[in-house]
């Protein structure tokens, strides 16, 4: 039976729906059944609908195509000439292409039928063919209704397919180990790397647990991570530990929940990254920074044990030979006199060496103090003056000191001072040819640190020498970098001086730098700052008080078979010793080294014992130093009365075995 209405073998259409009404694609009237016809005189065949008719239902345009889309609609439509609306169904006749309305007047009472003409033969309200039709009609609507659903669920189902697959494909080419458990822990979905690492199959593992797959404890720790995130519902990243075929693997876990509508937590996703081959490297890292470490430690223990075994006999070498060179005991003949000079000269130099070495190793291991006090920078620029003089004479080089007279005093370590600007005055010294010149100068200036300003102390040296390349400017303040010129070969050195030079100033805060072309004759220029405020984040251990951890013993005699039987019982008692054999050596020995005991004979060859006391009592870094004297005539109590306002203690000779108790008992005062 065909659904279209027109081609229904129907007696008595007309009869049947004597209310409908046809229209074509232009929307006029083409039919229409003969109780409309008399009721609504007005209209004719061939009028616009729309002339006759408003459109009340549905709510769409008044138009063909408009309506023969929503046939599955009840229409209504209004009278404009009377008060009449009709009801019914809208139905599409395909071979004629027009819109058929079988309707009946919406009527409720009978003053209303009355009022409109009509008897109740004009209604078809109960006409089964019309029921029947309108079945049809609904059920044809609902079939395209549910045949586009189909389709478009079969097309939204491949969508999804296809996101699906996609997803897999990405999850199974990620290097990272990526899984979803649910709320109770359950495994949902693992990528191929999860199938790889712990040789498992996904689809044996889909509502298993980690209790299942791997050992308690590691399952305990992935389930209290897992925990975690789905009750704070936020993600986090977690290190996790999981065995391997070759071992414990470490894994970088980053967690996080997956969130339903209503934002409740239904799973956690897991993305696991391997980081144990990092994890191994840093672990090397550490082990091979602490075996390094501990190396370095040895090397600065070496070098202060070697430096102090060195030490020792380079001072009675350079004790001795400074005793024969000032003829102490006897006039020597010219050649013994050069020989002597020459083992003198070479002795200095290793023993300036060895002090090098052990002060930059010192430095580097953090054991190097700083002795900070307030000193006159202008005078002890002017001793340094004095100081290289005399290696500048040899060469006819003039050293000029240019000083601002207003400079106030600095509170720096003086001696490491001192030892920057001789470093810095003889090598200007030794790479400036004969003539030229050199001028030390100092000044208060402000520099810029980390952004801020702030007060130094400048202190520059320039020369008139060969200068300095500027590629070789910042190497030569590395250890044992050296300049490879024909002239700079020829000069003595081991590349220490600089390096030393940068540590003092850094370990003050400061900074050295050299600026030069390079040019022979136009020379360098040595710069180096001292902070007048001490940088707030300077070690304080390095800027305090050098406390030493073995007291240190001088003990000056000309006999030296007591002197080494003195030190050999001293060093037996845990004190460091310093060997001197004459009194202006104890005297300069104490000055340079601060003792904190001086064992001095009275009877030296050089100077009278009284001199010696005076000489290191009017000296600021030996004034208070202990002195115990030990004497082989015994002076007279008046003279031991004069004597104890600038001594500590009068030992006999030989007495040796009250020396050891008698140091202690004065140190021990002392404190
Ligand atoms: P040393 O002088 O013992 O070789 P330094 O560390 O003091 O070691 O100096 C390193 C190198 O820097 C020197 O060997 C020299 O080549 C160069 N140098 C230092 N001072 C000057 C200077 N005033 N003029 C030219 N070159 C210099």
């Amino acid at each position: 039976m065909s659904s279209d209405p027109i081609g229904l073998p129907i007696e008595g259409f007309k009869a049947a729906f004597p209310f409908h009404l046809a229209v074509d694609r232009g929307l006029r009237v083409v039919q229409m059944g003969e109780a409309l016809g008399r009721t609504c005189g007005e209209i004719g065949l061939g009028d616009e609908l729309g002339a006759h008719f408003t459109l009340r239902r549905p709510d769409i345009a008044f138009e063909f195509e408009a309506m023969r889309g929503n046939v599955r609609f009840l229409f209504i439509l209004e009278s404009r000439a009377r008060r009449m609306t009709l009801r019914g169904q809208m139905v599409y006749v395909e071979e004629k292409d027009a819109l058929l309305f079988l309707c009946s007047p919406w009527v409720t009472t009978a003053e209303e039928l009355r009022e409109l003409g009509l008897g109740l033969n004009d209604f078809a309200l109960h006409d089964p063919v019309g029921d029947l039709l309108m079945v049809i009609q609904s059920q044809n609507a609902a079939l395209a209704d549910s045949r586009k659903m189909s389709a478009k669920l079969t097309s939204q189902r491949a969508a999804l397919r296809e996101s699906e697959q996609r997803l897999q494909a990405v999850l199974d080419h990620s290097p990272a180990v990526i899984y979803i458990k649910d709320s109770e822990s359950r495994y949902v979905l693992i990528n191929k790397r999860y199938e790889q690492l712990f040789n498992v199959r996904r689809d044996a593992v889909a509502g298993k647990t980690d209790y299942d797959l791997f050992p308690q404890d590691v399952a305990f720790r992935f389930r209290t991570n897992d925990a975690k995130v789905l009750r704070g519902g936020a993600p986090m990243e977690v290190e996790e530990v999981a065995p391997q075929a070759d071992g414990v693997h470490t894994f970088l876990s980053v967690k996080f929940p997956l969130l339903d509508v209503a934002g409740q937590a239904y799973a956690v996703c897991g993305i696991s990254t391997d980081i144990t081959a990092r994890k191994r490297a840093e672990e090397a890292l550490v082990s091979a920074k602490e075996t390094a470490e501990s190396a370095n430690r040895a090397k600065s223990q070496f070098l202060a044990n070697m430096s102090h075994e060195l030490r020792t006999p380079l001072n009675a070498i350079i004790g001795f030979s400074q005793l024969l060179e000032e003829n102490t005991f006897g006039p020597l003949n010219p050649r013994q006199t050069k020989y002597v000079h020459n083992i003198l000269y070479s002795g200095r130099h290793l023993l300036q060496l060895i002090n090098d070495i052990l002060d930059l190793s010192k430095v580097e291991s953090g054991r190097m103090e700083l002795e900070a006090a307030p000193f006159n920078v202008t005078t002890a620029l002017r001793n340094l003056q004095a100081i290289v003089s005399t290696l500048a004479k040899n060469k006819n080089i003039a050293v000029t000191l240019n000083v601002d007279a207003a400079l106030p005093l600095i509170s720096a370590d003086e001696r490491k001072f001192k030892q920057i600007m001789y470093n810095l005055l003889s090598n200007a010294i030794k790479f400036t040819p004969d003539g030229g010149a050199v001028t030390a100068a100092a000044a208060i200036v402000m520099e810029e640190r980390d952004g801020a300003p702030r007060q130094v102390l400048e202190v520059c040296v320039s020369d008139t020498g060969i200068g300095i390349l500027p590629a070789d400017q910042k190497r030569i303040f590395q250890e044992f970098e050296q300049v490879d010129s024909s002239y700079a070969r020829k000069q003595e050195g081991a590349g220490l001086g600089l390096a030393l030079v940068r540590k003092f100033v850094e370990l003050h805060g400061g900074r050295v730098w050299v600026e030069s072309e390079g040019v022979e004759g136009k020379g360098s220029i040595f710069k180096f700052t001292i902070p007048l405020q001490a940088p707030e984040n300077t070690d304080d251990s390095k800027m305090r008080r050098k406390k030493r951890e073995t007291p240190l013993v001088l003990i000056a005699d000309d006999d030296p078979s007591l002197v080494v039987a003195a030190a050999d019982l001293l060093g037996k008692a845990g004190f460091e010793v310093l060997q001197s054999y004459a009194g202006r050596q104890c005297v300069e020995l104490a000055r340079q080294h601060e003792p904190d005991l001086v064992v001095l004979d009275l009877d030296m060859p050089d100077l009278p014992g009284q001199e010696i006391i005076e000489k290191l009592r009017s000296n600021p870094r030996t004034r208070k130093t202990p002195i115990l004297i030990f004497t082989g005539t015994d002076p007279k109590e008046s003279e031991k009365r004069l004597l104890r306002r600038y001594v500590q203690g009068i030992l006999a000779k030989p007495g040796l075995n009250e020396l050891v108790p008698e140091v202690r008992r004065i140190m021990e005062a002392a404190k």
